[in-house]
């Protein structure tokens, strides 16, 4: 599933994190979807929720934090409603996504360092 190796990569990368900064333990982790990632964020949970047992996540709780799509005019800068044409009504400048693309960021790792 999409969402396992998703959340399979992202421990990975809080475990390289946390080994670079010396950190004894990870107290929670923060991961920013955006609306047009295409991921799920229930089975993202759910697939956290399962992978980190045994990992450095173990005791990490998942926030997530959901990016609405938001778009504006690439010439203008006019901000264009989703769900209309993805093209500015001013200048006819086809729609740039600002936000909730289809990134998936790691945005914070709250960890215990000595
Ligand atoms: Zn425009």
């Amino acid at each position: 599933m999409h969402e396992y190796s998703l959340v399979q990569a992202l421990v990975k990368r809080v475990q390289a994190e946390a080994a670079a900064h010396g950190a004894l333990a990870v107290h929670r982790v923060s991961v920013r979807i955006g609306e047009l990632s295409g991921v799920d964020p229930e089975l993202f949970q759910t697939a956290y929720d399962t992978f980190r047992e045994g990992t450095i996540c173990a005791k990490a709780p998942l926030t997530l934090l959901r990016v609405p799509a938001a778009w504006s005019c690439a010439r203008c800068g006019a901000r264009i409603p989703p769900g209309a044409a993805l093209s500015c009504d001013r200048c006819k400048t086809p729609a740039r996504l600002d936000e909730g693309g289809d990134a998936l960021t790691l945005e914070q790792i709250e960890m215990e360092v000595p």
